[in-house]
């Protein structure tokens, strides 16, 4: 049996008459950039998680720091964010000319640890980008109290996270601003690089959409200087015939996640997620965290079945971090889990045979 990682093509499959009348019909009108279907997945999208702007991007990295810089981050400024994560708010940080400040993750939840936070504060600290890695909610209210007792911003790197909610309030709105990105294999994905960044703050959306446009909010009213960051129409029109299907496919993941949580239970070496009391994971990945990792992921490659690792290095241990001369000392957990995460296939058309294949292939690894 072969179980891939992904599998875009059954969910294209799935809905493929209206993806390709959205796709010919946005290229039929020939406006490539922006237009109808960038304001109307804009206003469906902000509407969907509850929040008052949307401004696209051209990805969740260019969101990210098109917030750092509306924001006034700047040489000298530290910003803290989470030491096992995808690189983005890292180095989105850098970009700015500011210094990241990695915080070590929670080893229940694997987001930013809340109770770590408070030792890596100076008088140079302007504000958090957490990350809701996963799917798995952040512990956003309580960063965000924290944030508004200091008057820091607070950013959250929503790109694994499209619906994810702590009590009734999506992943995004907790701080100033959220970052989504619809890179393909996320959870709402485009045919290409998209993204957006949502804020309850009129301001805040303002100068970020004149940001991404290069600095003007009409054409040739340059008022500063920006950079060009802006989404395909045609990836709108694939988002919006998607954007529908989202809380259903989010549920396919969550069925898929329970199986794998109860087909893994009794094997001692597999520690399945952690899902907080409270809030709603939308497994964008299915991580579980095993012995003899990169042994058990070769062994499921000659079974046929994909893994990945997300990530095999905590930001302070790659090289682009020298420069911060961290040892792994500093990030116990994040440094551990860099040898123990493994991501199951979790897409939401996996069929319940696959996954039994999956979890009696990884048995079968440590019965010998
Ligand atoms: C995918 C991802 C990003 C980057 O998104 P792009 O749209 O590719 O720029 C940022 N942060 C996290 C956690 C991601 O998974």
């Amino acid at each position: 049996m072969e179980v891939p990682f992904v599998d875009l093509r059954a969910q294209y499959e799935s809905i493929r008459p209206q993806l390709d009348e959205a796709m010919t019909g946005s290229v039929m009108k020939f406006n490539f950039i922006g237009g109808e279907s960038v304001s109307k997945f804009e206003k469906q999208f902000r509407v969907a998680v509850n929040s008052n702007y949307c401004i696209s991007t051209g990805n969740c990295t260019d969101a990210l720091f098109a917030a750092l810089k509306v924001l006034g981050v700047g040489p000298g400024d530290e910003v803290i964010t989470p030491a096992f994560t995808w690189i983005s708010s890292a180095e989105t940080i850098s970009l700015c000319h500011a210094t990241p400040v990695f915080v070590d993750v929670d080893p229940q939840t694997y987001t930013i640890d809340p109770a770590k936070i408070e030792e890596k504060i100076t008088t140079k600290t302007k504000g958090i980008i957490l990350v809701h890695l996963y799917g798995q909610a952040a512990h956003a209210s309580v960063i965000r109290d924290l944030c508004l007792a200091k008057n820091f911003f607070l950013i959250e790197d929503c790109a694994q996270a499209h619906f994810t909610r702590e009590g009734n309030k999506y992943a995004g709105t907790f701080g100033d601003a959220g970052a989504f990105s619809f890179y393909p294999t996320k959870n709402l994905g485009a045919y290409g690089d998209a993204g957006c960044l949502i804020t309850d703050s009129e301001d805040l959306a303002i100068k970020t959409r004149r940001f991404v446009n290069h600095g003007a909010l009409k054409k040739d009213d340059h008022l500063i200087e920006g950079f060009n960051s802006r989404m395909d129409s045609l990836q709108a029109a694939v988002l919006l015939t998607k954007l529908p299907y989202l809380n259903g496919w989010n549920a396919g993941r969550r069925v898929n996640g329970d199986a794998y949580n109860r087909l893994l239970s009794g094997i001692p070496e597999v520690t399945t997620p952690y899902v907080r009391p409270g809030t709603e994971h939308t497994f964008h990945l299915y991580v579980i965290r095993c012995e003899r990792r990169n042994e058990l992921r070769q062994f499921l490659e000659s079974k046929g079945i994909q893994s990945v690792v997300h990530y095999p290095a905590a930001l302070p241990n790659l090289p682009a971090y020298r420069y911060l001369n961290h040892s792994v000392k500093d990030f116990p957990v994040a440094s551990l889990l860099q040898h123990q995460v493994l991501s199951l296939p979790v897409y939401p058309e996996l069929s319940p045979d696959k996954i039994e294949y999956v979890c009696e292939s990884i048995k079968a690894f440590y019965s010998h």
